[in-house]
C-alpha cells in the first residue's frame, strides 16, 4: 500500500488530470452483486441466463418483458442499497479538485450520484438503471423510469398496467432501459465516448477500482492514460488484467475498495495542500 500512496503523491505533483475509473466491485460492499458471482444469474422459464446473455440488444428484441423484469429487479436492489466509504471518498476528491478530477464509472446503480458526486465531473459510460429511453431512438433524451413502476422480485411478471408505463413519452413506442448492452457500441451523446477518451489522454493519475477489465471503453481509458505517462493504480480484491498494467506504474492494492479508497483519497488531498 505504501508504494501506491507514494506513487499517488508523486503523480498529483505533475500537471494533468486525476481520474478514477470504477466498476461493480466498488458497489459490492453496498450489497449490489457484481456480474461475476452466482447471484448474477437470472432464471427465465426453465433456463438460467448469465448477465452477458441478458444484457444484450438481441435478448431484448427476443423477450423484452423478461429483460425488463431483470432490470426492474436490479433497479429495486440498487434503490435499497446505500453508498459506501469508497463512493464517499470519491465525492471528497471531486470537491477538492473541481477543475482537475473526473470520475468515469461503469456502474449503472446510481450510487456515485446518490453519494453526491457532482454531475459535471461524473461520466456514467454504461448508463443508469433508473432511466429509460426510446427503444426506436426517436429522440436521444433519457427519461426517469416512472415512480409508479414497482420494484419486482425474482420470478415476478410485469403487469399490463406497468407495461403501459414503459413507453417512450415522445412517440409512445416501446421504451428500453438506458444501459449500454454488450452487443452495442459506445457513443458521445449517451455514453460520453469522446469526452472520456480526451480526459484519459491528459491524465497524470488514474485510480482504477473494482473492475474486471472486460469492457472496451475502460480498456481505451487505461491504454490512453498509460500512453500519456499517467501513474496507474489498481484497487481490486483480485488480480485482473488492469493490475498487470498498474504493476508497471502506480501499483496494485488487493483489498476491498471501501477499505482502501478513503486512504488513497486522503493521500491525494494532503499532497495538494499548500
Ligand atoms: P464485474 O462484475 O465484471 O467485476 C467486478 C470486479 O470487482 C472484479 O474484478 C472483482 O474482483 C472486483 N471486486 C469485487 N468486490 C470488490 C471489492 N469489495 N473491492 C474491490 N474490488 C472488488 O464488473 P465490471 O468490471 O464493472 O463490468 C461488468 C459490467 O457490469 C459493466 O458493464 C457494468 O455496467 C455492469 N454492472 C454494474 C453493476 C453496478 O452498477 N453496481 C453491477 C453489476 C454489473
Ligand atoms: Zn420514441
Amino acid at each position: 500500500m505504501e508504494h501506491v500512496l507514494a506513487a499517488c503523491r508523486a503523480a498529483v505533483g505533475r500537471p494533468g488530470r486525476v481520474l478514477a475509473l470504477t466498476g461493480a466491485g466498488v458497489s459490492a460492499e453496498s450489497g449490489i452483486p457484481t456480474f461475476r458471482g452466482k447471484e448474477g444469474y437470472w432464471t427465465i422459464g426453465a433456463r438460467e441466463y448469465h448477465p452477458q446473455e441478458l444484457a444484450t440488444h438481441q435478448a431484448f428484441a427476443a423477450m423484452p418483458w423478461s429483460v425488463w423484469a431483470w432490470y426492474l429487479y436490479r433497479r429495486g436492489v440498487c434503490r435499497h442499497a446505500e453508498p459506501n466509504a469508497a463512493h464517499t471518498a470519491l465525492v471528497r476528491l471531486a470537491r477538492a479538485l473541481p477543475e482537475r478530477f473526473a470520475l468515469i464509472t461503469q456502474n449503472v446503480d446510481g450510487l456515485h450520484r446518490r453519494a453526491g458526486s457532482p454531475d459535471p465531473q461524473t461520466f456514467a459510460i454504461h448508463g443508469d438503471l433508473s432511466l429509460m429511453r426510446c427503444a426506436n431512438d426517436c429522440v436521444l433524451d433519457r427519461f426517469p423510469i416512472p415512480e409508479a413502476v414497482p420494484e419486482l422480485g425474482r420470478g415476478d411478471e410485469i403487469s399490463l398496467e406497468v407495461r403501459a408505463l414503459l413507453r417512450c413519452p415522445r412517440c409512445s413506442g416501446p421504451a428500453r432501459p438506458h444501459v449500454l448492452w454488450f452487443d452495442e457500441s459506445y457513443d458521445e451523446p449517451r455514453f460520453h465516448l469522446d469526452t472520456v477518451r480526451r480526459l484519459a489522454a491528459s491524465a497524470a493519475l488514474l485510480v482504477i477500482a473494482g473492475t474486471s477489465a472486460q469492457t472496451n471503453l475502460p480498456w481505451q481509458v487505461v491504454t490512453l492514460a498509460e500512453r500519456a505517462g499517467a501513474a496507474i493504480v489498481d484497487v481490486n480484491t483480485e488480480d485482473n488484467p488492469f493490475g498487470d498494467i498498474a504493476a508497471r506504474s502506480g501499483g496494485c492494492v488487493r483489498a476491498p475498495a471501501a477499505t482502501v479508497m478513503p486512504t488513497i483519497v486522503e493521500t491525494i488531498v494532503d499532497a495538494l495542500a499548500p
